[in-house]
């Protein structure tokens, strides 16, 4: 059998032009069932050529006369236009249009209607889906998905993709920055979530041009605001590319709906590298001891308790029921006396212990100085636990991972310029927060430069809505 498959194309006057779009000839049994995948990406980039072709016949002849006297504007000539969509790329003819004489343009001025009304050589939904894929798989990858499953071999490329993510990636780092307060009215946040806690971490990724920076990485940083009912926000830098952590962090906070005065619980590993990142913020903010990496001490000392059954504590107890014991406080938010009670047991020690409780004593040490100097920063995890609070920075570690790991990692041998990974990571973040949408790319996008460019305003708008 054969099939033949037409489109008829109705103009406003009613008449139908029949265009053949694709034959399918299936006659042995040996053929394929049913159409394959190259037959299906033949068919709709006939159609979308039929299509597109007609439009832009519409646009040209909406253009034939003046919208003000009515008059036939002259046509000084045609030139070809190609527009790359997501069923492939389309030649059409457009016309340059003479101004009319009541516009009181320059004699033999003239415009393009097309360009006016499409003024990108790539839709928007193109656009859109080689930076969404782009932000999840390498450039190679996402090229070679979107070719095999759309009629695109002859549209999209590897460079052209890369570049689409910077420019998208420079259009949404402008849009933290300017309109940080603007978008979190336009957000789903019309009456936001009270902000559960907030996680801070960072990772390293190979620099891409090791022979002159030799040993450099680029550093970055990822965050997870989770919002009491279950939602959560990422964002994600690259600590040399944004003037100061702090501003980011409140530029943030602004975008996800969270109020200027809001306290703001973080998470904190009592790191140096933590720090980095929150210092400086003008919030209100309550720093909380991760309970993970509290409970990993605890592990270690058990471990090295384990071996010692028989040793008492200056209170008369076993060893190891009195860790349990000060695990117990520390979890219940009475950590000063576990700590006064860590002290007692490492000092019983002496100065310098017996070569068998060495372990076991630097344990006891590590912990009770890392209780003792991040003590402003203990709570009752228990009952925030209870409370279905999070207790622990796994959650920053989750988010480093969800933003870096699949993407970026090291482990797939990606090495990264400083600007290439926070514009990426950009790109990225926007689509794991789902606000990355086709008809944010209506606009056309350039790389942004002027502060107030009307263009950019009006793309920023669309990228909040
Ligand atoms: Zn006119």
């Amino acid at each position: 059998m054969r099939m033949m498959i037409e489109a008829h194309l109705v103009d406003d006057e009613g008449c139908t032009e029949r265009v053949q779009l694709s034959a399918i000839d299936r006659e042995s049994t040996t053929d394929p069932l049913g159409m394959s995948l190259a037959e299906g990406k033949a068919l709709l980039a006939a159609a979308q050529h039929h299509l597109v072709n007609g439009q832009c016949q519409g646009i040209a002849s909406a253009h034939a006369h003046c919208e003000h006297c009515g008059a036939r504007l002259g046509v000084k000539g045609w030139h070809q236009r190609q527009i790359r969509t997501v069923f492939g790329l389309v030649k059409v003819q457009s016309p340059r249009v003479r101004h009319c004489r009541c516009s009181g343009k320059a004699t033999g001025a003239s415009f393009s209607p097309l360009t006016q009304v499409v003024p990108t050589s790539m839709t928007p939904e193109l656009e859109y889906l080689q930076v969404k894929w782009a932000a999840h798989l390498s450039y190679a990858a996402a090229t070679a998905l979107l070719s095999e499953v759309l009629p695109v071999a002859d549209t999209i490329s590897v460079s052209g993709m890369k570049r689409r993510v910077r420019v998208v990636g420079a259009a949404l780092e402008q849009a933290v920055g300017q309109h940080a307060c603007a978008t979190a009215d336009l957000l789903q946040f019309k009456e936001p979530a009270p902000l559960a806690a907030l996680a801070v971490d960072s990772a390293w990724l190979r620099h891409c041009d090791p022979p002159r920076h030799q040993g450099r990485h680029v550093n970055l940083v990822a965050g997870r605001a989770c919002f009491e009912g279950g939602k959560s926000r990422l964002y994600a830098y690259v600590h040399n590319q944004v003037p100061s952590a702090a501003t980011r962090l409140d530029q943030f906070l602004t975008a996800s709906g969270v109020g200027k005065d809001e306290r703001v619980t973080i998470f904190t590993d009592g790191a140096a590298e933590f720090e980095k990142a929150v210092n400086g913020t003008s919030r209100p903010i309550c720093r909380i001891l991760d309970w993970f990496h509290i409970a990993m001490k605890f592990r270690a000392i058990e471990q090295t308790a384990s071996k010692h059954p028989n040793l008492l504590t200056p209170n008369g107890r076993g060893l190891c029921e009195e860790i349990a014991s000060c695990k117990w406080l520390v979890w219940h938010g009475k950590a000063s006396t576990a700590v006064a009670r860590l002290k007692r047991v490492y000092d019983a020690f002496g100065v310098i212990p017996q070569d068998q409780f060495w372990t076991l004593w630097w344990n006891l040490g590590r912990l009770f100085w890392y209780l003792r100097s991040n003590d402003w920063y203990l709570v009752n995890y228990a009952r925030r636990h209870h409370k279905g609070l999070p207790i622990s920075s796994a959650i920053a570690e989750a988010a480093v991972n969800e933003v870096v790991s699949w993407r970026m990692a090291k482990k797939r041998q990606m090495r990264w310029s400083d600007e290439g990974a926070h514009l990426l990571a950009q790109v990225r973040v926007h689509d794991l927060n789902g606000d990355l949408h086709p008809r944010a790319f209506a606009v056309p996008l350039r790389p942004p430069k002027p502060l107030h460019d009307p263009m950019e305003d009006a793309y920023l708008m669309r990228m909040a809505a």
